[in-house]
């Protein structure tokens, strides 16, 4: 850092990175058939999993390092860790925008307590509104609560309140224009999530993914649709309901990849630092926080490592190599 304050994080392409993912847990109370077998994963041991202090640290130091202004917790599933709303309160103290990402089913009793430890929005996955079909895609009978975990996000005053929906050709297809209306009646904005190669089981295949343009297409010949100018460098493209009832969006991440104005970065649960969510590499973060590395020598690590990142994923392309950790190891 020099005297004058932050230094841009850039990488051999000139993107500047400014949001960080924070992976807390890569333990979950769902099994997600498009993200891990029924058995669920082996666990990381305890001893592995950062602590909110070394968490904050990296967080602290990308804020006041590289000018970062955006977080995100992820998980697995982040309410699970225990007393989630410590962590939240020394993340917001960086004076960031900080968000969450959450399968929804503790928040009846956790919500208010996030927003008053600073959290500011919240992202809710949910892929069905049809219990029957929630329950053979999460392998868990709890639409009830996931809904239930959306209204105690909006009685909290998180703003705002996305629905993440992971939209899958055979299996929740036919529910497109169910969730915008959803949307629409909630005021809650739905993001459909292009299917990635980043399950467990290595079953993704190509003809699964169901594409923005089949989406938008859809959805359009429903509830018309104009598209909202592209801001920065949020995954999401948005379209607004010409009727004036919200907005919807894509994450077009497989077939109109985003990549060359990818501003994040990621650290999993165990202290890895991923430049990229498909990065086939990692900078290992932990042991240079319990190996009594200081500042200078973690923050250069962290910039040699995302100058080191390369242009994008390469899904659909020859050499495209999956990662070794699947999405609840890595985080979203
Ligand atoms: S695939 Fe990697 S480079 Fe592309 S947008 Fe995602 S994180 Fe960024």
């Amino acid at each position: 850092m020099s005297s004058m304050g932050p230094e841009p994080l850039a990488d051999g392409f000139g993107r500047v990175h400014r949001d960080l993912r924070i992976s807390v847990t890569d333990r979950c109370n769902f099994r997600c058939s498009y993200c891990m077998p029924a058995e669920g994963l082996d666990w990381l041991p305890r001893h592995e999993v950062l602590s909110y202090e070394e968490i904050t640290r990296v967080a602290r130091l990308c804020v006041e390092r590289f000018g970062f202004d955006g977080i995100r917790l992820t998980g697995g599933e982040p309410t699970l860790r225990a007393d989630l709303p410590r962590l939240v309160a020394q993340l917001s103290g960086l004076g960031v925008d900080l968000a969450l990402t959450t399968n929804g089913t503790t928040l009846r009793s956790g919500a208010a307590e996030l927003r008053a430890a600073g959290l500011t929005r919240i992202n809710i996955s949910c892929d069905s509104l049809r219990p029957d079909r929630f329950a053979t895609i999460t392998r868990r009978d709890d639409l009830d609560r996931v809904l239930d975990g959306i209204d105690a996000a909006l009685d909290a005053g998180l703003s705002p309140v996305k629905i993440n929906v992971v939209a899958m050709r055979g299996v929740n297809d036919d529910e497109l224009l169910d969730f915008v209306q959803f949307g629409r009646d909630k005021g809650v904005t739905i993001r459909f999530i292009e299917f990635m190669p980043l399950d467990a089981q290595g079953e993704w295949s190509n003809d699964k993914v169901l594409s923005r343009d089949e989406i938008i297409a859809t959805i359009d010949a429903r509830f018309p649709l104009e598209a909202v100018e592209a801001q920065g460098s949020a995954p999401a493209e948005r379209w607004r309901h010409r009727d004036g009832a919200g907005e919807i969006g894509v994450i077009a991440s497989v077939t109109h990849a985003f990549c060359d104005t990818c501003d994040r970065v990621r650290l999993t649960a165990d202290g890895m630092l991923r430049h990229c969510l498909f990065a086939t590499r990692e900078l290992d973060l932990r042991s240079l926080l319990r190996g009594g590395a200081n500042d200078d020598t973690i923050a250069a690590a962290i910039r040699a490592e995302v100058g080191a990142k390369w242009a994008g994923h390469q899904i659909n392309r020859v050499h495209f190599i999956r990662p070794a950790r699947s999405m609840s190891q890595i985080g979203g």
